[in-house]
């Protein structure tokens, strides 16, 4: 039944987590091993520091890959409320603002309208932003723009998040919300998942647009 498929779905998606967790977990394991292992036999203290500090490094990641777990399991309740959207988005952008200047991207953000009201929880929209925003950084290292617009059609509101950064395959673009799926040396593959979901449980949904060496959109399509 219908039923039943949804629930071998969901059981699959854990066992898929949980390989995964325990996937990115062992490799920082490992390397605390090894360069632990190296102090105990080092009688010396040259290599001391640097070992040490690749050791905190490995612990941070397997914090960061934790705490990004925890914000998943967590029942998602959200706090809905009637907010205007334009502020928010304001909000993300300056907060993004000296990250971008630091790697020469010039980010825009155009709202048209000054006020869109949607009902939302406004701290899990703006992770949905940022991670968007960071995103688009992430795949222009060496500079460009990041333009975010709002365009209200009909009865709901489009957020666009566009950068001019390395674009995505289309074989990739099928990946994308699958956990762990990353490209990137230091990516965990979880932003996109984290932030589908939200979006989802806002009654929106995100679609995008890409194109290799061009650029990258993400829509966020809201009810308002
Ligand atoms: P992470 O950023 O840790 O890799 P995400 O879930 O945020 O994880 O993104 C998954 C993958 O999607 C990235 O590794 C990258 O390949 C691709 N991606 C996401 N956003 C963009 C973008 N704006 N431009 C190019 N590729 C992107
Ligand atoms: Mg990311």
């Amino acid at each position: 039944s219908e039923e039943m498929l949804h629930r071998q779905d969901k059981l699959a998606a854990v066992g898929q987590l949980a390989a995964g967790v325990a996937h990115e977990i062992r490799n920082p394991l490992t390397s605390m091993k090894g360069y632990t292992e190296f102090l105990q036999l080092d009688e010396t203290d040259e290599n001391k520091q640097e070992y040490l500090e690749i050791i905190m490094d490995e612990i941070n990641r397997v914090n960061e890959i934790v705490e990004e777990f925890l914000q998943l399991a967590k029942p998602q309740a959200l706090n809905l409320e009637m907010k205007n959207l334009v502020p928010i988005i304001q909000n993300v952008v300056s907060l993004t603002e000296f990250e971008a200047r630091k790697k020469n991207i010039t980010l825009i953000s155009d709202c048209n309208d000054e006020e869109i009201f949607v009902r939302c929880d406004e701290n899990r929209l703006k992770q949905v932003i940022l991670n968007f925003i960071k995103n688009g950084m992430e795949a222009m290292p060496d500079g460009g723009f990041i333009k975010v617009m709002t365009e209200i059609k009909g009865d709901k509101v489009q957020i666009s998040i566009t950068d001019t950064g390395i674009g995505i395959p289309p074989e990739q673009l099928k990946r994308l919300g699958e956990p762990f799926f990353t490209t990137k040396k230091s990516g965990n593959g979880l932003g996109l998942m984290i932030s589908f979901k939200i979006i989802e449980s806002h009654f929106g949904n995100v679609f995008v647009e890409s194109e290799v060496n061009k650029g990258t959109v993400f829509n966020i399509v809201l009810p308002i």
